[in-house]
């Protein structure tokens, strides 16, 4: 007895150390993940609520905080030391438990971000404030009259004449010409810092630290660019014929200038599609209310704690916040009763009902969307319901002959709108990924070389200035762009997937998800709950049974 006491004794002590050893990686990391999250979870809770009662209050002393909050959590994040246990742990290749590697990728990819040299780091953030501020300061003129972009905006949206289209157009791209040097000279030294962190250029290095793989999305944008390529020849020829009429020239003679916009991106208002009238006097505060409730998502909770409606000093726009990854979750909006508004409601809704049904049991890092990106795909999913013709007869009460009324443009409107978003898109994903990997080409003539290939609108004759500079979110938001067309991308292939297989119905078109608590049951479980606990495209495989694909946003608005 004694014997097989000993034995057993052993047989235990081994397994033990084997366990020990086996798991001392493991232990360093769930040691470093406690102490990490203590840290950072108070002073993220902090960032957020100042950030919070800025944008409420237009307080500058909030702002004041939230900018300092903010930069604790960077000290955090950049420390050297802790970056190099992180490295360590990853190589070591024995941290095998799947929540705990999650953690760490998550970890390391954050450290890993701030990792840049101070110096350096310095260096970048003033050049970029200094561009930021060129860009609010500087005026484009026309005949030497200082206008501002809501002036060239109005212009390009009424005016008729070409040449003073061209002027108004013209003065839009003067702020290029201004900041172009300096944005060069930010790149190079972004592409500094990566260089001195191993990859080969920004681009490369902040795609990857967000898990994206260029490959990856070169594969995406390239079936895109095949499937949409004719569908936009054809819709645009339609678009250009009726612009060529108006502003009274041959339709092949238009040119940059004659879009509705700066840099084609948005729908020319061509088509009349006014659907103010059908929500002026209902409630969208109420709408959205019930309409979450109806799908088994409800959001009184989220819209108790939001703030809805203009204020002095109010910041105008949108957005929806998660305070503290265990709830509070706030929208912040500029209610009107309109269309625009409606969207807006459901889209901010989109973002919080993802945040308010996380599973609140995971891991404090791993608690939130899978991707920037994988949220902007539920709020776009919810926000097109705004003008879905079955949506709103169904909330709105509408008669069918409303109803057939609103069909009868609302599906080419939606078309022209994405496909000239996503051909958009196209010239700014593929633009931004040369602009890193040679900044010292001819960028004036490879900007024109690909709206002409992606957007097929005419070059202006001789050509040589930085128009591509007068784009802001190359200076303020890198390597980002792309991710708005994969958010619809997602949001098709998501609407795909509950159409055909939760709801089971024969079309993906005319779902109004009114009162389908299957659909909300299906994001919650799918995609809420996942969290960050799968990479994006691998939640993505889990809940749509295929990784990201553009093939249902062209089923969706190509027909
Ligand atoms: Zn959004």
């Amino acid at each position: 007895m004694k014997h097989l006491h000993r034995v057993e004794a052993l047989l235990i002590a081994i397994v033990a150390a084997s366990g020990c050893a086996h798991n001392a990686k493991e232990t360093e990391l769930s040691d470093f993940v406690t102490a990490h999250v203590e840290k950072i979870k108070p002073l993220e809770k902090q960032t957020n609520l100042a950030w919070w009662d800025a944008a409420v209050t237009g307080d500058p002393e909030a702002y004041e905080r939230s900018g300092e909050l903010t930069l604790q959590i960077r000290r955090i994040y950049s420390d050297p030391e802790d970056f190099a246990s992180l490295k360590e742990l990853r190589e070591s290749g024995q941290v095998k438990d799947r929540l705990a590697a999650r953690q760490l990728t998550v970890l390391y990819n954050g450290y890993l971000a701030n990792q840049i040299e101070p110096k350096l780091l310095e260096q970048i953030v003033e050049l970029g404030t200094q561009i930021e501020q060129n860009f609010s300061t500087a005026r484009g003129a026309i005949d030497g009259r200082k206008v501002t972009d809501n002036e060239i905006k109005q212009i390009l949206k009424d005016e008729t004449d070409s040449a003073k289209r061209k002027k108004a157009w013209l003065a839009g791209k003067q702020v290029g010409a201004v900041v172009a040097d300096d944005l060069l000279r930010l790149i190079k030294l972004r592409n500094e810092a990566a260089r001195k962190l191993g990859f080969d250029n920004y681009h490369t290095m902040a795609l990857a630290t967000g898990e994206q793989d260029v490959k990856e999305l070169d594969r995406v944008f390239a079936e895109l660019y095949q499937l949409t390529n004719e569908p936009f020849r054809k819709l645009k020829a339609d678009l250009d014929r009726i612009l060529a009429a108006r502003y009274g020239v041959a339709p092949d003679a238009l040119m940059p200038w004659h879009y509705h916009d700066p840099f084609f991106q948005e729908t020319p208002m061509v088509y009349d599609l006014d659907l103010d009238v059908y929500y002026e006097d209902k409630n969208v505060r109420r709408l959205a209310g019930e309409f979450y409730a109806g799908i088994g998502l409800p959001v009184e909770a989220i819209l108790a704690r939001s703030d809805l409606y203009e204020k002095e000093g109010k910041n105008p726009h949108a957005f929806c916040t998660h305070i503290d990854r265990q709830g509070d979750v706030r929208i912040l909006c500029n209610l009107k009763n309109n269309e625009g508004w409606m969207e807006t409601i459901l889209h901010e809704l989109g973002h919080g009902v993802y945040d308010k049904y996380l599973d609140f049991d995971s891991p404090y890092l791993l608690r939130s969307p899978a991707h920037a990106f994988t949220t902007e795909a539920v709020a776009m999913f919810f926000g097109r319901l705004s003008r879905n013709p079955a949506w709103m007869q169904e909330m709105l009460d509408l008669s069918d002959v409303q109803r057939a009324e609103i069909e009868k443009v609302s599906g080419r409107y939606a078309q022209l709108k994405q496909l000239i978003f996503a051909r958009w898109a196209m010239v700014m994903y593929n633009f931004e990924k040369e602009l890193y990997a040679n900044p010292d080409r001819d960028l004036a003539t490879l900007w024109w070389d690909m709206v002409e290939k992606y957007q097929f609108v005419n070059r202006p004759v001789a050509r040589t200035s930085p128009d591509w500079a007068a784009k802001i979110h190359f200076a303020v938001a890198p390597c980002y762009y792309h991710n708005y067309m994969l958010g619809e991308l997602l949001a098709s292939q998501l609407h795909h997937t509950i159409a055909q297989n939760v709801l089971k119905v024969e079309s993906d078109q005319d779902v109004s998800y009114v009162g389908k608590k299957k659909a909300g049951r299906f994001l919650k479980a799918k995609v809420f709950e996942a969290g960050d606990i799968y990479p994006w495209n691998e939640m993505i495989e889990r809940a749509t049974g295929e990784p990201l694909t553009a093939k249902y946003f062209v089923e969706q608005f190509v027909r």
